[in-house]
C-alpha cells in the first residue's frame, strides 16, 4: 500500500460490501475506518438474504466474481471463522413450457463460465424433490455445486480480519456530509468528523445518495424489494436442493425444519428499511402450491430486503470518473454475498493501483456516462 496519512480509506456502509472491501484494504496494510449508519452492522440487505451461493446466477461479470470467490469461502483466512462457510445444497431449476428458453439460456451461460450444470428430465427433478408436480414442468437443470452460505459467519470473518489489521468500525455513524479539499472531510450525524484521501461508497441501496452528497453523478441505482417467508417443511425435505423456476416466479429451499420461500419479487423502492407485502406472499403461495404438493396454508415468519441494481445488472467497482478519491462499490443486486470476497479484493487492488486478479473493465462507472 502506498497510501499515506492517518487514515488511508474511509468505507461507508457496514454490509457485506463495505466489510469485505475494508478487510481486504486493511489486510494489505491500509489504515481503514468503516462508518455504518445503523447501530448494528448488516442490518439492511446483508442480514436478509436467502444465503445461497449460486454460481450460474446473475450478470456475466458477476458470475466471474462469484466463481473467483469460491476459493475464499472454502479456505478463508486463518483464524477468521469457526466452521465451514459453505455447505452442500445444489440448485434445481424447473421450467414449464413457457420458461424453457430461459432455462436454456441459463444453462448456456453457466457452461460459458465453466460451472458444472446438468440438463435433467422432469422425472429426475421429481425424484430429487418429490413434491414437484411433474405435469407442471417440461424441462429442468441441476447445478450440484450450489451451496448454502453462513452469511453471519462470512460477514464476521471480514469484520475479524479488519479488526485484526487495526481497522476501526464506527456504528450509529450515518454520513451526512462529504467535502473534498486536498482530502475528504466526512461528517456523521453523531457529530463525528473523519478525514481520508479515499472514500469507498458501499452504502447499498443508498449508494447514489452518498454519491450525490460527494458531488458525484449518480449511476441510476434502483433498489428492488425482495420478500422471503418461512413455512413448515415437510418431513424428509432437509436434503432437497434449492428449487427455482427458470422464469424467476418463485423459489424455495430447506432451512432447518422450515422451507425458505420467495416470490422472487423485484418491486422498485426508495432506499428504506424494507418490509414484506402480504399480497406478494399470497401470490407466491398460490404459484408454489400450483407447481407442487406442498399445500402451504400458513406462514411462520417473513421479511424483505432491497436488492440494488445498476441499469445493466452488473456492479460498479472503481474510482469515479469525475470526483477525485471517490470509489464506487455498488449494484450488488442479488449476489452481493456470494461475490463479496472477490469484489472486496478487486476494490482493494484498484485503490492500491495494483493489477487485480479479476478483469476490472466490466465494472467501470464510465460505462454509464
Ligand atoms: C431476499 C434476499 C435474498 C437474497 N439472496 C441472496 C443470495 O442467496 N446470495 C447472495 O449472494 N446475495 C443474496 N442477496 C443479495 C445480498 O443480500 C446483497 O447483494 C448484499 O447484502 C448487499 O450488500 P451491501 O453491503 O451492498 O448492502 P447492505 O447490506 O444494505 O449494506 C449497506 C449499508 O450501508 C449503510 N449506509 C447507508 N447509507 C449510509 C450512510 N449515509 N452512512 C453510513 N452508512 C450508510 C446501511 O445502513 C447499510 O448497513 C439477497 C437479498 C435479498 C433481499
Amino acid at each position: 500500500m502506498t497510501l499515506g496519512g492517518m487514515t488511508d480509506v474511509i468505507v461507508i456502509g457496514g454490509g457485506i460490501a463495505g466489510v469485505s472491501a475494508a478487510a481486504s484494504l486493511a489486510a494489505d496494510g491500509a489504515s481503514v475506518e468503516l462508518l455504518e449508519a445503523e447501530r448494528h452492522l448488516a442490518f439492511h440487505t446483508t442480514g436478509r438474504s436467502a444465503a445461497l451461493y449460486f454460481e450460474s446466477y446473475g450478470h456475466p461479470t458477476i458470475r466471474a466474481l462469484s466463481k473467483a470467490s469460491r476459493r475464499w469461502f472454502e479456505d478463508p483466512p486463518a483464524g477468521t471463522t469457526d466452521g465451514p462457510l459453505l455447505s452442500p445444497r445444489g440448485a434445481l431449476m424447473i421450467a414449464p413450457a413457457d420458461q424453457v428458453e430461459a432455462l436454456e439460456t441459463s444453462i448456456a451461460q453457466a457452461r460459458e463460465h465453466g460451472t458444472e450444470i446438468h440438463r435433467i428430465a422432469p422425472a429426475d427433478a421429481v425424484e430429487m424433490v418429490p413434491t414437484i408436480r411433474q405435469e407442471k414442468i417440461v424441462a429442468a437443470s441441476h447445478e450440484p455445486g450450489a451451496a448454502d452460505m453462513d452469511v453471519a459467519a462470512i460477514h464476521q470473518a471480514f469484520v475479524r480480519q479488519l479488526r485484526r489489521a487495526g481497522g476501526l468500525i464506527h456504528t450509529g455513524a450515518g454520513v451526512t456530509a462529504l467535502r473534498r479539499t486536498s482530502t475528504w472531510h466526512v461528517t456523521t450525524g453523531s457529530g463525528g468528523h473523519h478525514q481520508a484521501p479515499v472514500v469507498v461508497d458501499a452504502a447499498g441501496a443508498w449508494c447514489d445518495e452518498v454519491a450525490v452528497m460527494a458531488g458525484a453523478r449518480p449511476v441510476g441505482l434502483v433498489p428492488k424489494r425482495r420478500t422471503v417467508f418461512m413455512v413448515t417443511a415437510p418431513v424428509g425435505s432437509s436434503h432437497w436442493p434449492l428449487v427455482a423456476t427458470a422464469g424467476h416466479t418463485f423459489y424455495f429451499k430447506p432451512e432447518g425444519t422450515q422451507l425458505l420461500c420467495s416470490p422472487a419479487d423485484e418491486t422498485p423502492s426508495a432506499p428504506c428499511d424494507a418490509r414484506p407485502d402480504e399480497v406478494d406472499i399470497a401470490s407466491a403461495i398460490e404459484r408454489i402450491n400450483e407447481a407442487t404438493n406442498l399445500g402451504i396454508r400458513s406462514v411462520r415468519s417473513s421479511w424483505a430486503g432491497l436488492r440494488s441494481f445498476v441499469p445493466d445488472g452488473g456492479m460498479v467497482i472503481g474510482f469515479d470518473d469525475d470526483v477525485d478519491g471517490f470509489f464506487w462499490l455498488a449494484g450488488q443486486g442479488g449476489t452481493g454475498i456470494q461475490t463479496s470476497p472477490a469484489a472486496g479484493a478487486l476494490a482493494a487492488d484498484l485503490i492500491a493501483d495494483r493489477t487485480p486478479a479479476v478483469d476490472p473493465s466490466g465494472f467501470d462507472v464510465a460505462r454509464f456516462r
